[in-house]
């Protein structure tokens, strides 16, 4: 029997005891300042929790778990609600961890305590001020926790594996109000099922292991749309054999004529690689030859600092509506990328901003990560589509592109879905695979009523 789903509008009186503890701030709908507490970074899904929480320390998170039990209520955690598609936050507390970005490296054992409210942009920067780098996705706007808790592929995916493999603690607070820190000693089931799987805990911070990072060139090489079949072919026969140290990606991008995009490519597109690639100047000079001699119009690949790749992937800084979709590719073969040309050529995809393939395997390749629930990705490339929305009516083209983008390469598909590039809940089956059964039994075990709803419900017996 679930317990947790009243989903009326409470009235303020049953938030008042908890309102006069916390050190945060709690919401209520119809006050001032409802609409922008309980909006995500995710512009495109609109949340209908009955309070938020904005908790500013740990005691608050445990105070609103106690309180949100009392009163039947579930909790939702998130922190920049990037990942805001993926959960349902109507008739729970929204609980919000951004306060918590606190990130302390300790530059001997190279490791970092993260507060669930950091951002991978602010850990690269103090891990930056050490000599260090961490393991994170892409965008550097995006949560370090609910990206890890999610794999995390990012510049350093072939070369060190998947975020999630460099946790070495977790910690927060459980369905009962309780603290509770899980690593290699402490609660193993629960230190497994958050890497990569699900935590089914509020989340206060994380431990990550760091690590330095040599020689690194990194940036793009622009061509125009044109040039799409001949340098996605190229670049399907560069990464054949290419060394663990690189990790890349192409891509198709539309730019739209708006006035936030730089002059020269406002109202452009082209075909792009983007790549990283830890190894000395003279030894990326040679590899990117081939890549070079088809003439890009423009190249801004340089020796960086790990810190520098935040803005690499173009990312968009502020909050943004967008729609997504993406397919695991088994493998990158000649047939994968003449589908994949095709459907980014495709009239309809004109709606979509970008659609890219990243390269895979290396150190995320099955069986090279170990000791998490999720530690390595079964497929070599990674489709990813995605369109703006600024307007509700462009929803139905945007979706309708990126539904035929992933049915044009879906004959290649793995049967794996990877999480973070799941924007709306999926199978848990396709998620976790093996681990999934095992994954359930933890949940039951410290949230038996499905108290803290996770993004990608897992299925559990009592629920
Ligand atoms: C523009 C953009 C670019 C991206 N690029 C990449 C990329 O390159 N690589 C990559 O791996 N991913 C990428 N992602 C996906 C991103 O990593 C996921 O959406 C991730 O879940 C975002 O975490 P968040 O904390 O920012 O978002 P949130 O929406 O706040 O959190 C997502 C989920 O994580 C869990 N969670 C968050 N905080 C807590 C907490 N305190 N306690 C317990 N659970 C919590 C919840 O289940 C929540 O629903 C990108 C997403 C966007 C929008």
């Amino acid at each position: 029997m679930h317990l947790f789903r009243r989903s009326q509008v409470l009235p303020g009186e049953e938030f008042a005891a908890l309102r006069s503890r916390l050190h945060g701030r709690l919401h209520l709908p119809f006050e001032a300042g409802w609409d922008a507490a309980r909006t995500a970074w995710q512009l495109a899904v609109d949340q209908r929790p009955v309070a938020v929480v904005e908790a500013a320390d740990v005691v608050d998170v445990s105070l609103t778990v106690r309180e949100a039990r009392r009163l039947g209520l579930a909790v939702a955690p998130q922190s920049t609600g990037h990942g805001a598609g993926t959960i349902d936050a109507s008739g729970a507390v929204l609980v919000r961890t951004r306060g918590l970005d606190a990130v302390a490296v300790d530059p001997g054992p190279a490791v970092a305590r993260v507060g669930s409210g950091a951002t991978a942009g602010a850990l690269a920067e103090a891990a930056q001020r050490h000599g260090l780098a961490a393991v994170l996705g892409m965008a550097p706007s995006v949560g370090v926790v609910g990206m890890t808790l999610g794999g995390g592929l990012g510049w350093f995916a072939r070369s060190h594996g998947l975020a999630a493999n460099s946790v070495t603690a977790i910690e927060g607070i459980d369905a009962t109000g309780a603290v509770v820190r899980a690593d290699a000693s402490h609660h193993p089931d629960l230190f497994w099922a958050a890497r990569g799987g699900v935590a089914p805990i509020i989340v206060t911070a994380l431990e990550v292991s760091l690590h330095r990072i040599g020689d690194l060139q990194a940036g793009t090489l622009m061509w125009p749309i044109e040039a799409t079949a001949e340098v996605v072919r190229a670049w399907g026969a560069w990464i054949t054999g290419l060394p663990e140290a690189v990790t890349s990606l192409v891509r198709v991008l539309r730019f739209p004529p708006a006035p936030g995009i730089p002059e020269p490519v406002r109202g452009r597109s082209f075909v792009a690689v983007e790549a990283a690639l830890q190894i000395s100047p003279p030894e990326a000079e040679d590899l990117l030859a081939p890549l070079r001699a088809l003439n890009p119009v423009m190249d801004t690949i340089h020796p960086m600092a790990p810190v520098d790749l935040g803005p690499l992937h173009g990312d968009p800084p502020d909050p943004s509506p967008a729609i997504g979709s993406s397919v695991l590719l088994k493998e990158i073969s000649p047939a994968a990328l003449e589908a994949f040309i095709t459907a980014a050529l495709a009239e309809p995809s004109e709606a979509l901003v970008s659609v890219e393939l990243r390269h895979l395997a290396g150190a995320v390749a099955p069986g090279r990560g170990t000791g998490g629930a999720v530690c390595d990705v079964d497929g070599e490339g990674l489709v990813y589509c995605v369109g703006m929305i600024p307007a509700p009516q462009l929803a139905a083209a945007v979706t309708s592109a990126a539904g035929a983008v992933v049915d044009a390469v879906g004959p290649f598909a793995s049967a794996r879905v990877v999480k973070n590039f799941a924007e709306r809940p999926v199978d848990a089956a396709a998620l976790y695979g093996p681990a999934t059964d095992r994954l359930g039994r933890i949940v039951e075990s410290w949230d038996p009523h499905g108290m803290i709803r996770v993004g990608h419900p897992i299925p559990v017996a009592s629920v």
